[in-house]
């Protein structure tokens, strides 16, 4: 779930992609223009809109294959160069946010192949950095399936655990981050007693282990707040952004979310609670890691 600030910006990138406009060509055609002509060609567009990237693991899930968050491989075309980064029109590469870190791989040009080091955000920008340019406008990417994975693993098994204890014990995720090898939540207002971290691994594990599908799709930001209660905070999403990317699974959890998951819990493996700390008055650090079945 991304109730901590990062959140804001994913579910943000779920509209830019539905105002960009005009072909790939014509964003080619743009950004190769002179500096002049840019500034009347973009004239009132905001930054984020100008270099807009259509974001392919963010279209809804509807059964297509492959499904969105599982699509490995994408072309795209250069938009726009920085130092030790480009600007894709289109990408599959997660931009670190709401808690998940961002992907790695490589972008492939011609003959030459660049590694994609991070992929981060940067005023509504999605910027590839990268060990060295690619050649060419036309590149192919392909995203480090292990590391994604394991984020989608940790990230949907975080959404069902932050879930329960808001239905069982009345706490809010107020922060989380994940890893590929563990990931901690912290929960407000939670003193949790070793019997309640036992309780809470093993409700886990149990909707882990009635294989609930999860879906992902939009709907309007009005319905969610009247369904979600505290369960996040809307209120960091701009105003602006009326319509939110919901993660639904089954029926333990439905939070909006810009991440990456799972098609099915039954993907998670097994949580195992390996440490609490107390982070402050009535905040709880909850540490997980995941386990075969
Ligand atoms: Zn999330």
């Amino acid at each position: 779930m991304t109730t901590s600030m990062e959140g804001e910006r994913d579910f943000g990138s779920a509209a830019t992609t539905k105002r960009r406009t005009g072909s790939a060509d014509l964003w080619i055609v743009v950004l190769s223009a002179p500096r002049r002509m840019k500034r009347i060609l973009y004239g009132g567009l905001s930054l984020g809109e100008r270099m807009a990237t259509r974001v392919l693991y963010m279209e809804e899930r509807r059964g297509q294959e492959p499904d969105p968050c599982y699509a490995r491989e994408f072309d795209a075309l250069v938009i726009d160069r920085g130092p030790d980064f480009v600007v894709l029109d289109q990408t599959l590469f997660y931009a670190e946010g709401g808690g998940q870190p961002y992907d790695t791989g490589v972008l492939r040009g011609g003959e030459a192949e660049s590694k994609v080091l991070r992929v981060m955000k940067d005023k509504g920008v999605i910027k590839h950095h990268v060990d060295r340019m690619p050649m060419g406008t036309a590149v192919h990417g392909i995203v480090d399936w292990d590391r994604r994975y394991k984020h989608m693993r940790m990230h949907t098994s975080q959404h069902l655990m932050s879930g329960l204890v808001f239905r069982i014990y009345g706490a809010r995720t107020v922060g989380n981050q994940i890893h590929t090898d563990y990931s901690r939540v912290d929960f407000q207002p939670a003193n949790f007693t070793p019997e309640d971290l036992k309780r809470i691994e093993d409700e886990t594990n149990s909707v882990i282990g009635s294989k609930q599908e999860v879906r992902i799709f939009e709907e309007d930001r009005v319905v969610v707040h009247n369904k979600i209660e505290d369960r996040a905070l809307l209120d960091l999403i701009p105003e602006s952004v009326r319509r939110l990317r919901v993660i639904q699974i089954g029926s333990a959890d439905y939070c909006p979310c810009g991440g990456t998951h799972l098609k099915n819990v039954s993907e998670i493996g097994r949580v195992r609670v390996t440490e609490k700390r107390s982070k402050g008055r009535e905040t709880d650090r909850i540490v997980y890691e995941l386990v075969p079945p």
